[in-house]
């Protein structure tokens, strides 16, 4: 029993709009789901992903207005990871991203840079068997399009005090960090050395990163992380999946959710993520909420009119 990589990566926007632009817009990512915040249904909950909003490439934000910029300290995941196909992806994406107003530092076979609001990214150009998992847009050609998760980088004041929560879970020692490979995908979490100043939790900043599991494994996991010292929740459903959540030791809020049913149980793939969806037990708030969100214009729909 292992898990399946990364699931999701969950972040906060102070500004749904410059997010939509940003990610759907200059990166080529599919806006997947605009849906609400289950736990605080008055903002937006944001998924961007592949085409088919897969699990393993699906970067997602939490909506604040008025959020003031968060910074990334112990405890927080610092840096996304993503795979890429080739150097020449980097050189296509260092000219796109410069011709976008964000600067980025190439170093080999990675290019790292950050999001309008701080949140820093990495593009590194690995071998792995996994699918690639890409999303359309009329700008990026396929072959140098981001193609899922490869890994996430957090700052922790001292990693050993997570080996055991982490063996529990089936991770594996790997050279610098640990890997969750299961049949499918892989995906690595490593630590870095945690900067001397306190995190702040706000725009820009990650919320919490998610692990795959398979829909019939996921109490096994919960049990799991018991084992391994941990306290998750429950099983909460969240409608496009169920998800356990817990803190590991360095301070990373972690999540395990389940491959599935996914994004196309309220929506059919070719028109995912351009209406409000609230799951069921969401809809009659319609009413209340709607009209507080701001709306966001996805540049996708845009461009093709
Ligand atoms: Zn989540």
């Amino acid at each position: 029993m292992k898990l399946e990589g990364i699931h999701h990566i969950t972040a906060i926007t102070e500004n749904a709009q410059r997010n939509v632009d940003f990610y759907a817009g200059v990166m080529g990512l599919r806006l997947v789901k605009k849906t609400v915040n289950q736990d605080n249904p008055t903002v937006y909950h944001l998924f961007f992903a592949d085409e088919a909003g897969d699990a393993g490439s699906d970067l997602t934000f939490f909506e604040y207005p008025g959020a003031a910029p968060g910074r990334p300290g112990a405890g927080m995941v610092h840096r996304i990871v993503w795979r890429v196909a080739s150097e020449a992806a980097l050189d296509f994406w260092a000219e796109r991203l410069r011709a976008n107003d964000t600067e980025s530092e190439r170093d080999g076979d990675s290019l790292v840079f950050s999001d309008p609001e701080g949140l820093e990214h990495e593009l590194l150009v690995v071998e792995v068997p996994d699918q690639p998992l890409i999303a359309d847009h009329p700008e990026v050609p396929g072959e140098v399009a981001l193609q899922g998760f490869h890994a996430v980088r957090a700052y922790s004041p001292s990693p050993a005090a997570s080996e055991r929560l982490l063996e529990a879970l089936e991770f594996e020692r790997t050279d610098g960090g640990w890997e969750a490979r299961g049949e499918q995908r892989g995906g690595f979490y490593i630590y870095d050395e945690a900067p001397p100043e306190r995190g702040i939790q706000g725009a820009g900043s990650v919320h919490h990163v998610a692990w795959a599991s398979t829909p019939e494994e996921l109490l096994d996991w919960r049990e799991k992380a018991v084992s391994g010292g941990a306290q998750p929740t429950p099983e909460i459903d969240r409608f496009y999946f169920r998800s356990i959540y817990f803190r590991e030791p360095s301070g990373v809020l972690f999540e395990i959710a389940t491959l599935g049913p996914g994004f196309t149980v309220d929506e059919p793939v070719e028109s995912l993520g351009e209406k409000l969806s609230l799951p069921p037990d969401f809809e009659h708030l319609r009413e209340e909420v709607e009209p507080n969100l701001r709306p966001v214009v996805n540049p996708r729909v845009k461009a093709q009119g």
